[in-house]
């Protein structure tokens, strides 16, 4: 795949790159190397008042780096900018909380017979990180703040359309202050990651992306004996019960299956209705769906722009013609426009049976499979049916289905009347072929990190 950045609206090529060569990305890697041992012996602070800087840096720029994005990617500027500023709010985060999260831990001396047994949090040296273009700066942003503020280094190896937000980054840390290659891009394609995985050099990797780019990182660092992280790929299911506030549940079902113009892991994917409340969830559903404004995403108003490639869009209306050739019922959307530019309108498919893709494949884009259940039991079952286990969404009053839900829905995060989201503050990520390690929080920092045990004896 050629690295360039192609505007999704229009199919227009705005720029292309060449790949960086052996040579480049030897020099890369070693500057990593190298940088890594100074940089870890910096303070918090030093590391916090950077990473402040880089908040600084992304506030006064947002409307800038919002419409690099928009241009690579198709997210509307709203959306684009809200990006930004989530960013600026991570740096904020680690900046003051690392030090906390990474503190040396005191253990029971007495019981190992020691004078002084503690655990502390070293980082390990240069991460390799492969990112996608969804969300072009919060994905990479999630592994480069905690990644720095813990004494890492980082090698950012982005989505091959989105060279432009991924040079934005590699050129942003150095601005705010951290030494000259603490974090680079690397512009290469996927064939070249397994050259830059395999380097002595190279400690770890973290994958954000599909299931087959995460077998194969792992394949890969299997062999080479390598942490990873592997934040995959999701089909998370919607749950709505008869109890739940219904005109409340079918606005917030709407924005989860179409923020990010559809392509986000934690999209609410499968709707999952008790019987009770299908008719009425459907329809509320479906009006909200059809309601919204699909088209330029740098314009005013709109809700939707177009996918970010155009095999996103061939990928989407392949799964919808599938399940609507083996008698599944369209409520809205289900037809590619004609014109210019990779757009899917937002589509409710109905009526769906194990046969068909939409059943059991993650669908990247805005389209909802909406599923009829007898009973809570029912609800759970299906959810689970699948091999993603990223988050899930449930709706009810009812305290017991909610702790039901939370107990017995598989997944890395379950959010109950309300759909799923990241936060600086909570841990991030998947069970099943979701992947695996978490992002964010406290738990976040600590995956690259070695903890340490530290035994002393004596008087
Ligand atoms: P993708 O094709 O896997 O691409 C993601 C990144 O992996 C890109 O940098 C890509 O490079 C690289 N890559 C692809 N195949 C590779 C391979 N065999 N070896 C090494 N690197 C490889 O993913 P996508 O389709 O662009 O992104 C959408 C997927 O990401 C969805 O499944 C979505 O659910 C998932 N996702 C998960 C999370 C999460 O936090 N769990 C968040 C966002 C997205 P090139 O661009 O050069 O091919």
């Amino acid at each position: 795949m050629a690295i360039a950045s192609v505007n999704p609206a229009t199919g227009e090529t705005l720029e292309e790159f060449a790949e960086l060569g052996e040579r480049e990305i030897e020099a890369r890697v070693a500057r990593s190397d190298e940088v890594f041992r100074a940089h870890r012996r910096d303070s918090y602070d030093v590391r916090a008042a950077a990473m402040r800087r880089a908040a600084d840096l992304l506030d006064a720029e947002k409307s800038d780096v919002a419409a690099v994005m928009t241009a690579e990617m198709g997210k509307t500027l709203a959306a684009a900018e809200a990006e930004v500023a989530k960013c600026a709010r991570l740096c904020r985060f680690y900046a003051e909380r690392a030090a906390g999260f990474l503190a040396d831990e005191p253990a029971d001396a007495g019981a190992v017979g020691a004078r002084r047994a503690y655990v502390r949090y070293e980082p390990l040296g240069p991460v390799l990180a492969v990112m996608p273009w969804n969300f072009p700066l919060w994905q990479a942003m999630r592994f480069a703040a905690p990644a720095l503020m813990a004494g890492n280094t980082g090698l950012l190896k982005h989505a091959s359309n989105v060279p432009r937000t991924a040079l934005y980054m590699g050129e942003l840390f150095t601005r705010a202050g951290f030494p000259e290659g603490a974090f680079q891009t690397l512009l290469i394609g996927s064939k070249l990651v397994e050259r830059v995985l395999s380097d002595p050099r190279v400690v770890a990797a973290t994958l954000t992306g599909s299931e087959g780019a995460g077998r194969s990182i792992a394949a890969i660092a299997g062999r080479e004996l390598k942490k990873t992280v592997l934040e995959l790929g999701g089909s998370d299911p919607f749950l709505v019960l008869p109890s739940a506030d219904i005109e409340a549940a079918a606005k917030t079902a709407t924005k989860a299956r179409t923020q990010n113009n559809g392509q986000s892991c934690i999209a609410a994917k499968r709707f999952i209705v008790h019987t009770d409340v299908y008719d009425a969830f459907a329809e509320a559903f479906t009006a909200h769906m059809a309601a919204l404004r699909v088209g330029d995403p740098t314009a005013e108003g709109t809700d939707v722009g177009p996918l970010a490639q155009e095999q996103g869009v061939l990928d989407v209306s392949a799964q919808v013609e599938d399940a609507k050739a083996k008698g599944a019922r369209v409520l809205c959307g289900g037809e590619r426009p004609a014109g210019p530019g990779w757009y899917y309108p937002p589509t409710v498919v109905a009526e769906l049976t194990p046969s068909m893709r939409m059943y059991r494949e993650e669908v990247f884009g805005p389209v909802a499979g909406l599923y009829r259940v007898a009973d809570l039991d029912e609800a759970i079952d299906l959810a689970n049916a699948t091999p993603f286990g990223l988050g899930a969404n449930a709706w009810t009053q009812d305290e017991a289905e909610q702790e039901r839900c939370a107990a017995e829905l598989a997944a890395g995060a379950v959010f109950v009347n309300g759909m799923v989201t990241s936060y600086p503050e909570l841990p991030f990520g998947g069970i099943k072929t979701s992947g695996y390690g978490r992002e964010l929080a406290r738990e976040g920092i600590r995956e690259f990190c070695n903890a340490k045990t530290v035994w002393v004896g004596g008087a």
